[in-house]
This record gives C-alpha cells, structure tokens and sequence, in this order.
C-alpha cells in the first residue's frame, strides 16, 4: 500500500509499503484523513516517532479477526489509544493514561496517512448516515473538545475566551458554545477569525485591560505563548485549560498563577459517542473550515499549506 513514512531525522516520504498487520486488530480502509497541528509536530520532533503518522480518519473495516466479523464493511472512527489492556488504567477503562500504550501514529502504532491501517475493534466507532465522511474525519478533536466538558462545568452563565484561531480553536470553540453562548476567539489571523464570525463566533484580536474577566480560558494556539495569552484573559480564580502539545517548553512567568489562584488544566484525548452525536446534530460545522482535500501524492504541498490554513484533508 502507500503511505506517507516519517523517519527520524529525515522528511517525511510517499513510499510502497507491506499492509499493516496486528494480532487482534482490524484492517481499515481509510477514506478520508485529516492533518493536525500534532502531526506538523511530528514532523518538529515532537513524541520522537517514526512511523506512518495521523490518528483522525474516518474509513471502512476490510477485514477483522472472527470475534470482530460483524464490523466488516462498517464505516468507522477510531480511539486513538491502544492500552496494553492489563494494567490499573486499563482495568479502569482509561487506556489514554496506560503506560505501555500505543498511540495511532504518535506512538509505536502505525497511523492513518496511508491507504489501511489496523485498530482493535474496541477503539472503533460506527459512523451513522447522518455524518458524511468530510465530518466525521473530525470526531477525534471534536472528542477531544468534549473532554473540556468531563473536566469541569460549563454553566450558562460561563464566560469562555478561546485563544488560537485554528482549526482546533474553531472546533472548540463550536463545542464550548453548546453549553454558553458566551464564547470568543481571540486570534491574530483575519481571514481565519473571518470563518469564525461565519460560525457565529464573537471575535477579537489582542487582550486590551478590560479582557482580564474570562471565568475559563483554553489555550489552542499550538504554540510556547499560548498558555502566556491565556493567563492575560482569565479572571482571578479562574481555569485555564491547556489543549495544546508542542515539541519545546513554554516560558511562563508563573507567579500570576500564584496570584490569581489560577487553576490549570491539562486537557487531552475525550468521548467520541457525544462528539459524534454533536457532529451528526450540525451543533458543530465543518465545512466551513476545510481548506483543501489533496491525495497523499500531494502531501508536501498539503503539509506545507497545514501551516497557515485550517484544515487540510488526505484522501488516499
Ligand atoms: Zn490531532
Ligand atoms: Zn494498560
């Protein structure tokens, strides 16, 4: 099959290479994959992986072993997280934090810019009618978004600032708005805080004094500064959530945290059942944020063009 390969060290090539195979697993058609700003981490350094990366998809399941036929056929998203399926976290239904897991291509799992890759059918979920393959190859950060939601409350009355303008700010912020309608993007770039005033987002560019009131504040900027930002918009006691991973460290001045009684959250991996249910009401619209579909032949262009657009879609 072809698929896009990363070695360490070296760029990141269109090559000819053996199905992928795995005790256990499904073999999955992909149909339609999506480039995420982890990905052009990857590319960065970051997770040191070497491998086939991209871990959103949305495809068919080929094959399956005879206790899994029954997904034969399906169209199907996927868990990104693969537990070793022994240890507490496992046993507790949490494989994002297992120690030994496999990640689809961020860790020691071959991922979706390829023609197949393998998932144990315990990852998949069946895509309904409803969700055509343009949207459902954004369920996992759609999921991810939703993971805001495990981890604390979102009241009607909560005031959100989301910074980054991305296309994961533009995603979370769709998600946040379903529980307040009062959400805005602060963004430096126009054209893209553009598409989110046509998502009916409120917009702005830089904090000015008055914007130090937000009760939760997520830093999606993919970048060192983003958590910074963040800390210049949230109010004394309230939460910042940090969505974003990048190969590097953040230089923070952390005594506003101290000060402000700052509470900082962590976010990653979340639910795909509600993010599906999301996507398949039209609460959340892609469309508009889908810059190109290339063929994997294209994908220099494409990883290029991930830098600066928002989503760029594979379909191999
Ligand atoms: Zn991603
Ligand atoms: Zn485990």
């Amino acid at each position: 099959m072809r698929a896009l390969v990363v070695r360490s060290g070296q760029p990141m090539a269109l090559e000819d290479v053996p199905l992928p195979q795995r005790d256990g697993e499904c073999l999955i058609r992909v149909k339609m994959a999506g480039i995420c700003g982890t990905d052009l981490q990857i590319l960065q350094g970051y997770a040191e992986f070497s491998g086939i990366p991209g871990h959103e998809f949305v495809g068919v399941v080929e094959s399956a072993p005879a206790k899994d036929a029954h997904w034969i056929g399906k169209r199907v998203v996927g868990e990104i997280n693969i537990g070793c399926g022994a240890c507490e976290w496992c046993a507790a239904g949490v494989k994002e934090h297992c120690i030994d897991r496999a990640v689809v291509g961020i860790r020691h799992h071959e991922g979706a810019f390829a023609e197949f890759l393998t998932l144990p059918a315990v990852n998949l979920h069946a895509v309904p009618d409803a969700v055509d393959d343009e949207a459902a190859v954004f369920v996992e950060p759609v999921a991810a978004a939703c993971r805001i939601f495990e981890q604390m409350e979102v009241a009607r009355s909560s005031q959100i600032a989301i910074v980054g303008d991305g296309r994961m700010g533009l995603l979370v912020a769709q998600v946040v708005r379903t529980a307040t309608q009062n959400v805005t993007v602060f963004g430096r770039h126009n054209s893209k805080l553009a598409v989110a005033r046509t998502l009916g987002l409120a917009t702005a560019n830089t904090p000015d004094r008055e914007s130090r009131r937000f009760d939760i504040v997520i830093d999606v900027t993919g970048r060192p500064e983003g958590l910074t930002r963040a800390l210049e918009l949230v109010r004394p006691r309230g939460t910042v959530v940090m969505k974003s991973t990048f190969h590097g460290e953040a230089p923070i001045a952390s005594w506003p945290i101290v000060v402000d009684e700052v509470t900082l959250v962590g976010s990653r991996c979340g639910p795909f059942a509600p993010a599906l249910e999301l996507l398949a009401s039209r609460a959340i619209h892609v469309k508009p944020l889908i810059s190109r579909i290339a063929p994997l032949e294209d994908h220099e262009s494409a990883f290029a063009e991930a830098r600066h657009a928002l989503k760029i879609l594979l379909a191999p």
